[in-house]
């Protein structure tokens, strides 16, 4: 999830519900506009956890390594304030005049969701259950760091109706994960693994390739080891670099090698063979899976569907409404506390935006981009020269009905994007 900062803003109790009201004008959400707006779209519920054992050196994501920072806000007592907030938004689907629907999908991420005993994340979902419902079938996924986890903890989460499980590998290599500075062994990865299809549930593995000094050797170790897991779900991401990080220190000033694009592309290139060669689908640009075994949560953020985000710097999606929790624990505590949405802000998109959003999501889908979808949202119609072109290219595929990236496509997908936006004179 993309974490937005926001200063934090006292707010008093007394003003909850100027605030929504005000919200609501600001969004010109006269109750029903954003159910209206998205009818037959599935809701789901993504929860942040914030607490990490030890932050690795790449990492820049909404995590703490305290156990208590302030305000109630502890890992011994996140179970209660998240479940605080499901109830809270709850009543505010009520107070906008929202229908509810049933949770199609959940997606516990963090940080480490699995730093948390067992018992607080069945209870949670307990709790989203009886708010919400449940679809038939729904998806129920927690991340999982593989040193925190063992065969009776994945079983408790099994016995409580979680349903699939995403190991964040990143390498077979003990070097990388050094490099890295992630503190599991590959033999982690394999028992967590083992222990949940043990369970019958769904797994999946995330991979990062491109760190300092992995060599494409060592990537391709990576890359057969998580495949011979058994796994149905394999995500692929490139090093992201953020300057703020130990990672990106030591990048600035040289004491480590800067990751390469080229070197990249071709770790893409190996990898998407490999998947391919196994049995696995890309169906995202960083994402392969067997036959029927995609992630229904992440697959529901490309088709902009709407969801709730719980949890310090989540985000929300309702119709065009955005909005976002604090970002800081203890802040975001302090709101909850109150009684008030803990949100840092909302936004309404413009039609642009969401133009823009519909063009740069469908173009990182296998399903593609549907040619008479941003046609009608933005009213014009795609440049057939400038899309042939990009044909021409080998950058992508159309039958007419969808543009699809090519694997070339999907290496220089910025440019695709950047080029379909001129086709739509944005
Ligand atoms: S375990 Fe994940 S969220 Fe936690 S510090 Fe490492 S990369 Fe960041």
């Amino acid at each position: 999830m993309t974490q937005i900062s926001q200063g934090f803003r006292p707010v008093h109790s007394s003003q909850a519900t100027e605030k929504i009201a005000a919200s609501q004008r600001q969004l010109g959400m006269n109750a029903a506009d954003v159910q209206k707006s998205e009818p037959a779209k599935p809701f789901e519920v993504y929860l942040h956890v914030p607490f990490c054992l030890r932050r690795c050196g790449y990492c820049d994501f909404n995590t703490y390594t305290a156990t208590n920072l302030g305000e109630g806000a502890s890992r011994a007592n996140y179970a209660n304030l998240v479940i605080q907030e499901a109830t809270r938004l709850r009543r505010w689907q009520e107070e906008c005049g929202l229908t509810p629907r049933p949770i199609s999908t959940v997606f516990f991420g963090g940080g480490t969701p699995t730093i948390l005993p067992a018992p607080d994340l069945v209870r949670i979902l307990g709790h989203l259950g009886t708010l919400w419902g449940f679809e038939p079938h729904a998806e129920v996924t927690t991340e999982a760091n593989p040193d925190t986890v063992d065969a009776r903890y994945i079983a408790e989460l099994a016995d409580g109706g979680f349903n699939r499980i995403s190991f964040g590998m990143q390498s077979a290599v003990p070097e990388v994960l050094r490099t890295l500075d992630r503190t599991h062994l590959q033999r982690n990865v394999i028992d967590g693994v083992a222990a949940a299809q043990a369970q019958g549930l769904r797994s999946s593995v995330d991979l990062i390739y491109g760190a300092p000094g992995e060599t494409i050797e060592q990537w391709k170790t990576s890359v057969e080891a998580a495949i011979d897991l058994g796994v149905h779900h394999i995500s692929a991401y490139a090093l992201s670099v953020e300057p703020t990080t130990k990672m990106g220190r030591l990048i600035s000033s040289g004491r480590l090698a800067s990751p390469d694009d080229d070197d990249e592309a071709a770790k893409y290139e190996v990898a998407d063979r490999l998947f391919s060669k196994a049995g696995f689908r890309w169906y995202e640009i960083s994402n392969w899976a067997r036959d029927g075994e995609v992630s229904r949560h992440n697959l529901g953020y490309w088709r902009n569907v709407e969801w709730a985000g719980l949890g310090p710097g989540a985000h929300s999606h309702f119709g065009r409404m955005r909005a976002w929790d604090t970002k800081h624990p203890r802040m975001w505590a302090k709101q909850l506390t109150s009684g008030i949405m803990p949100w840092g802000g909302t936004e309404e998109v413009s039609a642009s935006q969401d133009l823009e959003e519909t063009v740069m999501l469908g173009l990182r889908l296998s399903e593609g981009l549907s040619v008479a979808d941003v046609e009608r949202r933005s009213g014009r119609t795609i440049d057939r020269d400038v899309i042939r072109s990009l044909m021409k290219q080998g950058l992508l595929e159309t039958n007419d009905a969808v543009l699809i990236p090519t694997l070339q496509g999907r290496l220089l997908n910025d440019l695709v994007i950047e080029r379909v936006l001129d086709a739509l004179g944005e």
